[in-house]
């Protein structure tokens, strides 16, 4: 069985820069993402799509080549395409690749498994032609593919920057619905103070929208009563915007509001999570160098908190020094020294992320959907569901799989989890943190019975 001082899951930039950093400072290092090349997210696919899309991506985007290059380092084993389904104590991870499964022992482990877009259950959300924003943009990065007649839905500075991708691509959406309201706005202005320290953000923003309305793309802000309207596919986009109803045609919907760290791994290994009222969301708890209160298990990049790609990329690089000086590879203080800097940086990166957040809230009527939206959409279990399970003494999202499975597919309740919190929050008259969230459970991810049988032998050997 291979033994390595650290493993870690996610080649976005956490992920990249932490392996960059404890192979600089004499760790064998691997690096574990599901995806065939490193990048994460944000720089996915970068090594191969810069040179062809570069300039409709932007310097953000291109900015990863520098990440993945770091990787290039003897200690590093990047391990690409490997689907990591469960991480036992001490630690041992299970993944598939290539058809068979696999093991990789660990001393000290590093999630690094970033956000998901938050789910925007709507009516219609589950009609042919609707899909997240990201994955509009994942068809661009990757394929160079944009969709035509797409209405963006939400709110968000990833909605701009996916429309002003657009524009450069030369296909600018048909309209964008946006949720956020000026009453948004006023809230945020309190953190004005943090926003003009993280200024470059409110440039970069200010660039985007500038870009949107050169090419006169319709935008409507305040939108209430927003519904996805055809039998087939989605045909058109209903809502209400300043009073005035609307319906605007098209072929697809993009939604967004918002992304959330994706906990699964972290949950499956108990590490404690709390309620973050300013992100609407559960965070895992870690300490200034990111480690959780399981000795040895680290959380870094946006997995840990939304701060976005450079807040993961410094924090990738912290839990790495506090890696390598808990495993003898560098004296405490010239990590502290190394870790001065980044701990600034860190600060700026995170800045303006207050004013965001209350700018551009996650939209309401998406959180607390009305009863015949589908929320958990591998069992097809409707908001309506959950407030019935809620009367029948359902407290729990634990039990709502017991009441009606929800949670209970392919996804493992990565879709449906905060939804189903919302709802038995607001059904019980309880907090988040009450309420709780799934117990999550190996596998993380789908993984064949064949998967298994073909599992390398020296593997199985070692394990026996
Ligand atoms: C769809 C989407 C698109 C985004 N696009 C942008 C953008 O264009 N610009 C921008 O500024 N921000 C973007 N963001 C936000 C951006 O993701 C983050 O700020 C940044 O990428 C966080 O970096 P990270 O290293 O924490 O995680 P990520 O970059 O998300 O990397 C996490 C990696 O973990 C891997 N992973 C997760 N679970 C497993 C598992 N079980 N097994 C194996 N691998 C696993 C994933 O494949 C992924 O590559 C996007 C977010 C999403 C969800």
């Amino acid at each position: 069985m291979m033994r390595r001082d650290l493993v870690i899951i996610g080649a976005g930039p956490a992920g990249m820069a932490a392996a960059s950093e404890a192979a600089g400072r004499g760790l064998s290092v691997s690096i574990l993402d599901e995806q065939p090349r490193a990048g994460g997210q944000i720089y996915r696919d970068v090594d191969r799509v810069a040179p062809l899309r570069g300039d409709i991506l932007g310097p953000e985007y291109t900015h990863g080549t520098s990440l993945t290059a770091g990787l290039l380092q003897d200690a590093i084993d990047h391990i690409c395409g490997a689907v990591v389904w469960a991480i036992e104590e001490g630690f041992r991870i299970s993944f598939t690749r290539d058809g068979s499964g696999a093991q990789i022992d660990a001393d000290r482990i590093l999630l690094a498994t970033g956000a998901l877009e938050r789910p925007m259950p709507l009516p219609g959300w589950t009609l042919p032609g609707v899909m997240t924003a990201g994955a509009g943009q994942i068809l661009l990065k990757q394929s160079g593919v944009v969709a035509r007649h797409a209405i963006l839905v939400g709110s968000g500075p990833l909605l701009y920057l996916i429309a002003a991708q657009m524009v450069r691509a030369g296909t600018p959406p048909t309209a964008m619905i946006e949720t956020q309201t000026r009453g948004n706005m006023i809230h945020a202005a309190r953190h004005l103070g943090g926003a003009l320290r993280g200024w470059r953000y409110l440039v970069k923003g200010a660039r985007m929208l500038a870009e949107i309305t050169r090419a006169r793309v319709p935008r409507y802000t305040g939108a209430t009563g927003i519904s996805i309207e055809g039998t087939d596919k989605a045909r058109a986009v209903c809502f209400t915007s300043k009073g005035c109803t609307h319906r605007i045609p098209c072929d697809t919907v993009m939604l967004h509001h918002g992304v959330v760290p994706n906990t699964q791994a972290a949950r499956s290994m108990g590490v404690k999570h709390t309620w973050e009222t300013t992100q609407n969301c559960f965070i895992p708890q870690t300490d200034d160098w990111f480690q959780s209160g399981i000795e040895g298990v680290f959380i870094a990049g946006d997995g840990a908190g939304i701060g976005g790609a450079k807040a993961a990329e410094f924090a990738g690089r912290l839990a790495a020094l506090q890696i390598a000086c808990q495993t003898g590879h560098l004296p405490q203080a010239d990590r502290d020294q190394s870790a001065t800097m980044l701990h600034r940086q860190l600060a700026y990166e995170k800045a303006a992320r207050p004013f965001l957040d209350a700018a551009y809230p996650p939209c309401t009527e998406a959180l607390l959907p009305e009863d015949k939206t589908v929320i958990c959409r591998c069992e097809e279990v409707t908001a309506g569901d959950i407030r019935r399970f809620a009367k029948l003494g359902c407290i729990g999202p634990n039990q709502t799989k017991a009441f009606g499975r929800a949670g209970m597919g392919p996804c493992q309740g990565r879709y449906c989890g905060l939804s189903v919190t919302a709802l038995l929050a607001q059904a019980n008259d309880q907090t988040p943190d009450e309420t709780g969230y799934y117990r999550i459970r190996p596998p993380l991810k789908p993984v064949t019975l064949g998967e298994l049988a073909a599992m390398n032998d020296s593997t199985l050997d070692a394990t026996e």
